[in-house]
Parts: structure tokens; C-alpha cells; sequence
């Protein structure tokens, strides 16, 4: 892999990374991050997003990174709960000729102060808002996990492709600087070849009601899908390289909770360079972190894969980056590959590896932990 202008000093990658706009990342490798610095164009208006799905994560991350955004700002809701929409159009000053409802929503298509369409409902949904958000003629963000199998994520992508429109996944992290600084070592060989990753990323929720604990069909399945995604990003950005196989045992510990579903999943994922993957994801425990063991030496964030909060280490030493809000990061971003019409760093093909991987886990666990080829 070649990093042509890659600044070689971890304070130059701060310097460069820290702002993390103006600068662009167009790769050709497995998994890009960044191999070439290019100045971008800034919208010379922030882009209109619509939000679809006004729960948790709408509310109480997006919305207020929306605030924090150089480039986009909210200028629509789509929601299926009308009590919301007076709440909404009062806080953000929203036109009322801007809040849609999941069946009038592809008139959306004749809103020019609609730009971005940011689907933001339970795991099932997306793809299909996805795609009718695409022929709707707007850019679309989708939430983590893309959906629920391979094939309705690969309909998604190839929707957007087919409209050209550009799709991202809310892989936040990827805006992060102390994840870029976990992409830099490892794809750099800083510390030599990556031989061993753990991680975990677990929450206590096993005993909620949300549809994440109860609703095997629109959660898709249990932590893998909702936080155990994150280590595998980790791992396939730490590496820049895409498993060969993985292996994986589900566990259900509380009787009749999860149902048809993993309270707890341990899986591997296996590179081509020889490095493994160990982690660790569940709904009854509580883990947040990355240990990166190359030939030289470790490295990692731990608290890893919050909002805010990231630290990191490496050979001892403690990393130091400026915090971002990484939704507005994320966004700012998109809005400059929209602009620019540059590659999305959290692409759609990326989401759609993700669910591979997933299908490959989930498969993996069914067979009491039959290593699955990818
Ligand atoms: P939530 O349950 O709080 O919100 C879901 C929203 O979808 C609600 O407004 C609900 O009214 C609406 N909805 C529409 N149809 C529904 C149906 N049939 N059943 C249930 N709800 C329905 O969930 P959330 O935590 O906001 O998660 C939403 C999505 O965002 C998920 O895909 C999740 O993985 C993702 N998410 C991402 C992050 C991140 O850090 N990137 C964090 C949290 C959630």
C-alpha cells in the first residue's frame, strides 16, 4: 500500500486530521483512510438534512450535531408520531410544509431544501428508506447496522448507484481522530505487522423494551448488529484488510429474554496477512475498548467506541487529540463529498461488507462455531 503525501510525524497527522475538513480521502487500497491530501471545495450553503426516525439517536446526537455542523443543518423530520412534530418544528424553526410521515415521504422528491436524507429507524427500515430516498433524488446518510441481511443492504447500494446519489453509513467513528490514528498505525506498519486485535463493545440492556431486546425482526439479531459492528470495523481499519474467515459462538444466559436472538456472541475474524481478531460483544456486560498487538509493539483506545470520551494509547504513551462532535464530523464530511462528488470514506460498500461479515458470524454460530469462509 502506497500513502503518497502522507504526513510521516504523528504531529503533522494531528495537525492534518485534527480539522478533518478540507482535507479529502480518496483510497485505492482495501480499506482507505486516507492516502491523499486534496483540498476540497466548501459548500457555499449548509445542506438541508431530513431526518427519518425521531428516536434516541435522532434526538439526542443528531440533532444537536446538525447544530454543531459546518455544512449541513436540519431542514426536515419524517416521523410517524404527528405529537413530535410541533416539539421539532418549534426548536429547530422548521417550515411546516417540511414534516413527512412514512407514507407521504417520497414527496420529498419535490423539496429542493431537502439535500441529505438521514434514515435513523430500527435496523429493518433502512434499507428500504434507502432506496426511497435515492429515487426520491437526495443524497442519503442510513444508520449502522445498513440492515438487517446482505441482500437488502446490496439493493440499497445499488439503488443509490443507479440514481447517483451519494450514500454514507453513520460510521462515526471513522471522523474520529483517535480512529484515524488507529487506522495510521496499523495500515502504516508503524509498529510492523499486526499479529493479534481484541476488542469488545458491550452494554447492559438485555432486560429493556426497546424493539434492539424484544424484536428479532427489526433489530435483525442482538449486539453483533448493534455494537459488535463497531469492533469490526475496528479491526478491518486497524488491518486495511478484509477477513478471510471468521468463527463465532452466541450465548443466552437470561431464560426468555433475546428472543431468537444472542444476548452475548464471541467471534474471530481471521486476515490475509495472518492477523486475528478476538472480541467480545453483549448485551449483558460492559466492555468498550481495542488492543492492537503488532510485532513491535500495542496500541489502542479504551474507552474506544463512545460519543466522546476516547483514549488512547501507544508503546505507553498517551494519545492526544482535540475532541470532535463526531456526528457533525461525520456530516461535515459527506456534505464535502457531496460537494466535491469524492469518494464517502463510510460508503455504502463498506456497510455492505459489515453485513457480509454478519451473515458469515451469524451462520458461524448456527453451526456451533464452524469456521465460515468469506
Ligand atoms: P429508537 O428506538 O430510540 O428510535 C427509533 C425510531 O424509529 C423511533 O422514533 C420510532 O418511533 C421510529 N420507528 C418507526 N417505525 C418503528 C417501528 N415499527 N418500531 C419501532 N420504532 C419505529 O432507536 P435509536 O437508538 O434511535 O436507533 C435508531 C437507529 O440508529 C438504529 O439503527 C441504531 O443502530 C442506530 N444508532 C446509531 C448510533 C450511532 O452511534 N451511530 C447510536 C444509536 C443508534
Amino acid at each position: 500500500m502506497k500513502y503518497p503525501n502522507f504526513p510521516n510525524t504523528r504531529r503533522a497527522f494531528i495537525k492534518n486530521t485534527g480539522i478533518g475538513i478540507g482535507i479529502s480521502a480518496i483510497g485505492t487500497s482495501a480499506y482507505p483512510y486516507t492516502n491523499l491530501f486534496q483540498k476540497e471545495v466548501q459548500p457555499n450553503k449548509k445542506l438541508g438534512v431530513a431526518l427519518v426516525g425521531l428516536g434516541y439517536y435522532a434526538t439526542h446526537k443528531i440533532a444537536p450535531g446538525l447544530v454543531a455542523s459546518e455544512y449541513c443543518t436540519l431542514k426536515g423530520i419524517v416521523t410517524g408520531t404527528p405529537s413530535k412534530e410541533k416539539e421539532w418544528i418549534a426548536k429547530y424553526s422548521l417550515p411546516k410544509k417540511n414534516i413527512y410521515n412514512y407514507d407521504n415521504f417520497d414527496k420529498i422528491a419535490e423539496n429542493d431544501e431537502i439535500d441529505i436524507v438521514y434514515i435513523v429507524l430500527p435496523n429493518a427500515m433502512h434499507a428500504d428508506f434507502v432506496i426511497r430516498a435515492a429515487k426520491a433524488g437526495k443524497h442519503v446518510i442510513c444508520e449502522k447496522p445498513f440492515d438487517i441481511s446482505v441482500k437488502k443492504a446490496a439493493a440499497a447500494v445499488d439503488a443509490c448507484k443507479k440514481e447517483g446519489r451519494l450514500l454514507q453509513i453513520g460510521y462515526r467513528c471513522q471522523y474520529d481522530p483517535y480512529h484515524q490514528e488507529l487506522m495510521r498505525v496499523g495500515q502504516s506498519k508503524e509498529l510492523g505487522s499486526i499479529k493479534v486485535i481484541r476488542s469488545g463493545h458491550s452494554f447492559f440492556g438485555v432486560r429493556g423494551s426497546n424493539w434492539r431486546y424484544t424484536d428479532k425482526a427489526l433489530a435483525g439479531g442482538g449486539p453483533l448488529m448493534d455494537v459488535g459492528v463497531y469492533c469490526i470495523q475496528g479491526a478491518r481499519y486497524a488491518t486495511g484488510e478484509e477477513p478471510l474467515a471468521v468463527s463465532a459462538t452466541a450465548y443466552n444466559t437470561y431464560p426468555n429474554l433475546m428472543d431468537g436472538m444472542e444476548e452475548t456472541i464471541l467471534f474471530s475474524m481471521e486476515f490475509p496477512s495472518g492477523a486475528v481478531a478476538n472480541i467480545a460483544s453483549s448485551y449483558a456486560a460492559r466492555a468498550n475498548f481495542i488492543d492492537v498487538s503488532a510485532e513491535k509493539g500495542s496500541y489502542g483506545l479504551g474507552p474506544a467506541y463512545g460519543y466522546d470520551g476516547a483514549q488512547g494509547y501507544i508503546q505507553g504513551d498517551k494519545m492526544s487529540f482535540q475532541a470532535k462532535n463526531q456526528q457533525a464530523a461525520q456530516m461535515d464530511a459527506f456534505a464535502l463529498n457531496i460537494q466535491n462528488n469524492t469518494p464517502v470514506k463510510a460508503s455504502g460498500e463498506d456497510g455492505l461488507q459489515d453485513m457480509r461479515i454478519i451473515e458469515a458470524l451469524y451462520k458461524s454460530a448456527s453451526q456451533n462455531g464452524t469456521r465460515v469462509k468469506l
